[in-house]
């Protein structure tokens, strides 16, 4: 479904990313892992073309991003940005129709869906005419995976979507994620600092490392003892 194809990416002189290879079948939760400023959100951001790569290519779908429109691209691609990104002069309710709106939906389907999103996401319908930089952050953060979600795209980018989460909400949001893709079979790419949340959600992990993949697979073999310690530490299986 996504494939990084012996990417680099460099900005000016800094290498951000050096020839990854990484195939995310359809279907998986991808979880990244990786120290601050390993090149996960660089990653991600191949995807949807946020970046674009110095070398080697990027196939969604099957088919390379460099011959896709950006902006349709994204209109398919449900993302959670590391910082939320939220547009500041829409309502909590404008911010979620986005992408419905983009595709045409009709007002009436756009108010049902962002009230079921709302309650998803556990947040008071009241705040639906709320202004972005009114709301605190962990509310602003579930607005913005209540609008990745809004079209139901079958690829999803989530940059630390629960970051700035109480644990309790944190954990009802990792188990509504669990579901969703339980459900419907989304293909997920989610990166997080946490080794709990990777481990619990992640059907793959792949490991960064100074912009290079060091280390992929299922969750229990980068926990395992022959696993490498580089991997086993983040993961918080010891050293
Ligand atoms: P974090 O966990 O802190 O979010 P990350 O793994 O997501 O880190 P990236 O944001 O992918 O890291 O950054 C990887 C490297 O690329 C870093 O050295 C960063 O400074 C650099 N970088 C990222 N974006 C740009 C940019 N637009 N211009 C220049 N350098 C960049
Ligand atoms: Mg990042």
């Amino acid at each position: 479904m996504i494939h990084f194809e012996n990417v680099s990416v460099r900005f000016g002189g800094t290498t951000a990313l050096s020839e990854v290879t990484l195939e995310v079948p359809a279907g998986m939760l991808c979880v990244l892992v990786g120290p601050s400023g390993s090149g996960k959100s660089t990653l991600m951001k191949l995807v949807n073309r946020l970046v674009e790569p110095s070398a080697g290519r990027v196939l969604v779908r099957g088919s390379d991003v460099a011959g896709q429109d950006p902006a349709r691209l994204r209109r398919s691609i449900g993302y959670v940005m590391q910082s939320t990104g939220l547009f500041p002069h829409r309502t909590v309710a404008a911010n979620i129709g986005t992408v419905p709106r983009l595709l045409g939906w009709d007002s009436s389907r756009i108010a049902a869906r962002v009230a079921d999103l709302l309650e998803m996401v556990q947040l008071d319908p009241g705040l639906a005419e709320r202004l972005p930089g009114a709301l605190s952050g962990g509310q602003a953060q579930r607005v913005g995976l209540a609008r990745a979600l809004a079209a139901d795209p079958d690829i999803l980018l989530m940059d630390e979507p629960f970051g700035a989460v109480d644990p309790i909400t944190r954990r009802d949001l990792r188990a509504e994620l669990r579901r969703i893709h339980a459900e419907t079979g989304k293909t997920i790419l989610l990166v997080t600092h946490d080794p709990e949340e990777a481990l619990e959600l992640a059907s793959q992990v792949a490991v960064l490392r100074d912009g290079r993949l060091v280390a992929e697979g299922p969750p229990a073999a980068l926990v395992a003892p022959d696993a490498p310690d580089f991997a086993r530490t983040l993961l918080g299986g010891g050293q």
